[in-house]
């Protein structure tokens, strides 16, 4: 072999030995010189080189020609490693972060058996952990859920289950390389599952839900592949979105009527409570009615916060306004007996009423009596002594403010012992009623006549002067005389003797007066009777 044959073998020998060394590497073996030995001795052209078969320049050049071959391919291949590094650490980085997001989505969950898995393997991922360790982690992760999952469905005890909705949170791995029976076992669990979360909701919501409901029961019943089951759940969760959201809308109502019922209950106790008197007994009635509707409209306004369902809330509001009606109609009770109460009293005092205003009416009409009575003659029905009396008091207080004139008349009957002595004293009563019937339709609707005493009757004549009285005493006195009395055929003769005068400026008294007409009668009665005079001062006018 030559020097340049030689160094031509050298540079072959340590080629063949660095592809060695780099396979030995990519297969992760040790890079021990056993190792390279091994692999060197595997080599065909090593083995020739080495068994003392010269290869030549030909096989030189052959290997010079493959190692040319060999060195692009590794160029190639390299490049080639670059972009599937690059390529492996996006993937890498993109599948971390999801990851992430989901456990941290997933970790919100009510499964506690989850948790512990769960945060190891968070922290593994964000570590950047090894694979194999990360496989292992999710394997582990992946081992609980199911675990767990199971256990629970196949239980088949609602009460076991970690929450209503948290069955329907639980996602079903689908993955490929579970084996057949496996995945069977859990269809089959994840069916009696969903079937039970589908009777609960039957006891739950309406009818309107039920069409949707057995819906959902069919497709679970046909539902084969674990993505069968995956679009049931889907369509659960979105029932019970829709369920919630009606719910919050029924709420609102709900809290709206309540509020109108509150406000509508107020507006009542305050009408209720002003329409009604305020005696005391019906006071403590409404105060405790009202003590108690706002108790009841208290609760009503806590109920529309703490009910969890329409159903409690509609339980509340019944129930509170059972006891408001029941309260309401105790009190209409109360207040009818009340009125019937007061009605009845009412009713008494108006009949008492009605008797007082008779009894005041009668009374009145008697004192009229009475003292018609009082002022009147029994006989003749003509004003009486007290009568006069009364009247000549007033005339006299007229006549010394306004000055206004009046006169004084006083009349006695001649001889009238003798009528009675002759025809008897019925006849004699007869006679006094004729003369006081003749006298006083002769005399002005203003005149005043009275009996004074037994066969005596006296005149005011207001208004009038010494003049007028006399000629009015003529004129009586003259009626007088030509009365026409008739006894048994018989004409009895009947005369009056008449003494007059009028007020005087000098009279303190109606009784200076009445003696100057007393005197004046006196006067005519010595003058020889049926006759008039007048006596005005000292003077006396026959
Ligand atoms: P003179 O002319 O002087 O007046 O005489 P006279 O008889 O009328 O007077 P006297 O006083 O002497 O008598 C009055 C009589 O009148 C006496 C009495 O019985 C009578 N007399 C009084 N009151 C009544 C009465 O009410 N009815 C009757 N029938 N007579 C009465
Ligand atoms: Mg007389
Ligand atoms: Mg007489």
């Amino acid at each position: 072999m030559n020097e340049d044959s030689s160094s031509k073998a050298i540079q072959l020998f340590a080629e063949i030995s660095i592809d060695s060394l780099k396979k030995l590497a990519s297969k992760g073996r040790e890079l021990s010189s056993e190792a390279l030995i091994r692999e060197l001795q595997s080599n065909k052209e090593i083995k020739a080189f080495f068994s003392g078969k010269d290869a030549g320049s030909a096989t030189i050049n052959q290997l010079e020609k493959k190692n040319k071959q060999t060195l692009a391919q590794k160029d190639k291949l390299l490049k080639q490693l670059q972009e599937t590094e690059n390529k492996a650490s996006k993937i890498n980085t993109f599948y971390r972060q999801a990851l992430s997001t989901l456990i941290n989505v997933l970790g919100t969950g009510e499964q506690k058996t989850l948790q512990a898995p769960l945060s190891q393997f968070k922290s593994l991922v964000l570590e950047e952990t090894d694979i194999d360790l990360l496989s292992d982690a999710l394997q582990n992760l992946k081992d609980v859920a199911f675990r767990g999952g199971i256990q629970e469905s196949a239980a088949g005890d609602k009460e076991k289950s970690s929450s209503f909705f948290g069955k329907l949170l639980k996602t079903p791995e689908p993955e490929k390389s579970e084996s057949p029976p496996f995945q069977t076992i859990f269809i089959k669990h994840l069916r009696t599952a969903y079937q039970d979360i589908l009777d609960q909701f039957s006891l739950y919501l309406g009818e309107k839900y039920l069409d949707r409901l057995s819906h959902l029961g069919k497709q679970l019943r046909e539902g084969k592949a674990l993505d069968d089951f995956l679009k049931i759940r889907r369509e659960i969760i979105a029932l019970v979105s829709v369920y919630i959201n009606n719910i919050s809308a029924e709420r609102e109502l709900t809290a709206e009527f309540i509020k109108e019922i509150g406000k509508r209950l107020i507006e009542l106790e305050n009408y209720i409570l002003e329409s009604l008197s305020l005696n005391r007994d019906q006071h403590q009635t409404n105060q405790g009615f009202n003590t108690l509707l706002e108790k009841q409209i208290g609760e009503l306004r806590s109920s529309v916060d703490f009910s969890k369902t329409l159903a409690e809330l509609k339980q509340a509001v019944v129930s509170r306004l059972e006891i408001i009606n029941q309260a309401l109609e105790d009190k209409n009770q109360k207040d009818s007996i009340h009125r019937k109460d007061t009605d009845q009293k009412v009713t008494i005092l108006q009949n008492h009423l009605a008797e007082m205003k008779e009894k005041i009416s009668t009374a009145d009409e008697q004192s009229r009596i009475l003292e018609q009575e009082l002022l009147s003659d029994p006989l003749t029905g003509a004003n009486n002594r007290r009568a006069y009396d009364r009247t000549i008091e007033n005339e006299m207080s007229r006549y010394r403010r306004y000055k206004r004139p009046f006169s004084l008349l006083l009349l006695d009957v001649d001889h009238f012992k003798k009528i009675n002595d002759t025809y008897g004293h019925v006849i004699g009563d007869k006679c006094l009623k004729e003369i006081i019937k003749r006298i006083k339709p002769a005399l002005r609707e203003t005149d005043f006549l009275a009996r004074y005493g037994g066969e005596e009757f006296i005149v005011i004549l207001p208004e009038t002067g010494g003049e007028i009285a006399q000629q009015t005493a003529e004129r009586l006195r003259s009626i007088i005389e030509n009365i026409e009395f008739l006894h048994k055929k018989e004409q009895v003769k009947i005369t009056i003797s008449i003494g007059a005068t009028q007020a005087r400026p000098e009279d303190e008294t109606h009784e200076s007066i009445f003696h100057r007409t007393d005197k004046a009668l006196y006067e005519a009665k010595n003058a020889g009777r049926n006759r008039v005079v007048f006596h005005n001062e000292s003077t006396i006018i026959f």
